[in-house]
């Protein structure tokens, strides 16, 4: 059986119940945190044990303050996901196979390879850019436009805030602009320097307004405190800075208007719409159930580019395992 209510729960038949990416802890099953962003946390699974990698321990920590054990289930297999450091994609072995990406991307990026597909009976897959008009270009290439334009900006004596969420895309974009030894607001020094223990160096410098008083020279911050940062810049620094924003949302020529930035790069942590198709066509399941996003609408075009049974995995409906 498979549902969706407080996560995604799989029932084998044997009994055995995981609870995938729960909002709560669930008592008596197996709990599965695919990783570290917040909405992907559980409350209330302090001194609990759970499956997730040593990375989502540390933030489970650090952003939730909950201290939980690492479980290891012989019927789990996890995968590198490829979404952030340490996300994990969860293969279920038992009456059937089933793989559950979270969230993911299979493109190369800067801490990761991409998420491999793998044979499997059903597939549980987010479906956040499950659109044909979401096709991002290649890290490579949008790496390399955000370096020219950070460039350029700093030669003409223009400091660089870049907009960006504390887990995921700060790491992404401190180590790409690492050759300016940005400024972090506090959220994000925080969890870089808990990845140092995980083997992840950054160059990286705390926000201090004071600093960047001092400073003559134009800098690069990176922050997740928008209002609070932006004001404390403009302050300082009048009209001599730009501001930068990334995400896969950026695909849409509105973005950057709507965001109030001077430059957007489709930079993101999510299989694009031809990643999702291809992924899917090669891990060859009986079965696709989408989430997240426009679910209803990618389950239809899986089902008309592929000719895979699929359906979104919405609230209140239950599916048998066995269904294919
Ligand atoms: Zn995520």
């Amino acid at each position: 059986m498979i549902y969706q209510k407080n996560g995604i729960c799989v029932s084998f038949d044997d009994g055995t119940k995981f609870r995938l990416d729960p909002r709560t802890y669930s008592p008596g099953e197996i709990n599965l945190i695919s990783h570290g962003h917040s909405d992907h946390l559980p409350t209330r699974c302090n001194g609990k044990s759970v499956v997730m990698s040593d990375v989502t321990q540390a933030l489970l920590k650090l952003r939730k303050c909950a201290e939980a054990d690492i479980l290891s289930h012989g019927s789990v297999r996890a995968l590198d996901a490829g979404h952030v450091i340490g996300s994990h994609m969860f293969f279920l072995d038992g009456d059937h196979t089933i793989l559950y990406t979270g969230d993911f991307c299979t493109k190369e990026k800067f801490f990761s390879r991409g998420a491999q597909p793998v044979d499997v009976d059903v597939l549980i897959v987010e479906s956040t850019f499950g659109s044909e008009e979401y096709i991002f270009p290649e890290t490579k290439k949008v790496a390399a436009q955000i370096q020219e334009s950070v460039a350029a900006c700093i030669e003409n004596d223009e400091s660089v805030i870049v907009l960006a969420y504390p887990f995921g895309k700060a790491q992404e974009l401190t180590h790409l602009l690492r050759d300016y030894d940005p400024f972090v607001d506090s959220g994000i020094f925080e969890i870089n320097e808990a990845l140092k223990d995980f083997g992840y160096k950054f160059r990286h410098q705390l926000f201090d307004e004071m600093s960047i008083k001092e400073s003559r020279e134009p800098f690069v911050l990176i922050t997740s405190r928008r209002a609070k940062q932006l004001k404390a810049a403009d302050e300082q620094l009048g009209g001599k800075k730009r501001t930068l924003a990334v995400s896969g949302w950026a695909i849409n020529s509105g973005f950057k208007y709507f965001q109030g930035v001077d430059y957007a790069f489709a930079l993101s942590d999510h299989a694009d719409f031809r990643d999702l198709i291809n992924f899917i066509d090669r891990c060859n399941p009986d079965v696709v159930y989408t989430c997240h996003g426009s679910a209803k609408r990618f389950a239809r075009l899986v089902r008309d580019h592929l000719g895979i049974e699929a359906m979104p995995l919405e609230r209140g409906q239950h599916f048998l395992s066995n269904y294919a």
